[in-house]
């Protein structure tokens, strides 16, 4: 009952900073996506902890996806390709104080699209995305569902692979994006972390730019940054937005 009553101050702390500003900054990670059914990968029942013939960042990392592509994309598609997934609860409130003029980005590590299937515009985001597909040789652009449809290594009608545009591990992120989040986050009045361990880098460390003092955290487990957060909220993203106006 007490938890309870604590868990409410807190949410009525955040729906009053959240209504009081209109430069609101979101980061998030792959946390936001699990109640659309998309597993994480550090969670009890995310990726990690399933059974494959390598690790998960071994798989996702550009070596692999060089010598291995054919076991690289057996992964992406089992994996990795969530195209039914619908935005839930977090997503939608975050397009919402979009179009209400309070949020003024999403910086996220996902790379699933649910945030503009949400109807957000304004996402950044850091690992790349799904959705946009490029033939190694010729450039040309493929779909996901093209990715999700193909055999073996997506073959573009030049011949060449098709490689997703997403930052592999051992890749480097895009620098106008990274650039963007960085300004994005440092101008913030209020900035929520929601659904991310924070341990992947550079992501994680664009974190310290924030200079305001409304720094909200909302993840299922505690992290590393929850004792330099102004608010910490420990609980299901989807369930604590949903509790907000
Ligand atoms: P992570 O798996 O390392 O951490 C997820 C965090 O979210 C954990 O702290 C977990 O406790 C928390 N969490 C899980 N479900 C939650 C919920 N419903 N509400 C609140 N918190 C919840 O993920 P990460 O920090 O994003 O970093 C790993 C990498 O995972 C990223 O680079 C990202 O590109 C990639 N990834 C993305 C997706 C996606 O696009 N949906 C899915 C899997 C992995």
């Amino acid at each position: 009952m007490a938890d309870d009553s604590e868990m409410q101050e807190k949410i009525k702390t955040l729906n009053d900073w959240i209504q009081g500003s209109d430069n609101i900054v979101f980061f998030g990670g792959a946390g936001v996506s699990t109640e659309s059914g998309i597993p994480d990968f550090r969670s009890q029942d995310g990726l990690y902890h399933q059974q494959y013939d390598y690790p998960p960042e071994t798989i996702l990392s550009h070596t692999f996806y060089v010598r291995h592509k054919e076991e690289f994309f057996r992964f992406y598609r089992a994996k990795m390709l969530c195209l039914d997934a619908e935005p839930n609860m977090a997503h939608k409130k975050l397009a919402q104080w979009e179009k209400e003029g309070r949020l003024k980005a999403i910086v996220t590590q996902n790379i699933d699209g649910l945030h503009q299937k949400a109807g957000s515009k304004n996402v950044l985001e850091l690992h790349g995305s799904v959705l946009r597909n490029y033939c190694e040789k010729c450039g040309k652009s493929y779909s996901a569902e093209y990715m999700r449809d193909s055999k073996g290594i997506p073959k573009c009608t030049c011949g060449g692979d098709i490689k997703p545009d997403v930052v592999l591990y051992e890749e480097s992120l895009d620098s106008q994006t990274l650039d963007e989040a960085l300004r994005a986050i440092q101008q913030a009045d209020v900035l929520i972390i929601g659904g991310t361990s924070l341990v992947v880098y550079p992501a994680a460390g664009l974190v310290d730019y924030y200079r305001g003092h409304k720094l909200v955290l909302i993840n299922k487990d505690a992290s590393a940054m929850d004792r330099r957060a102004d608010l910490v909220i420990q609980g299901k993203i989807g369930e604590v937005f949903g509790a907000l106006d």
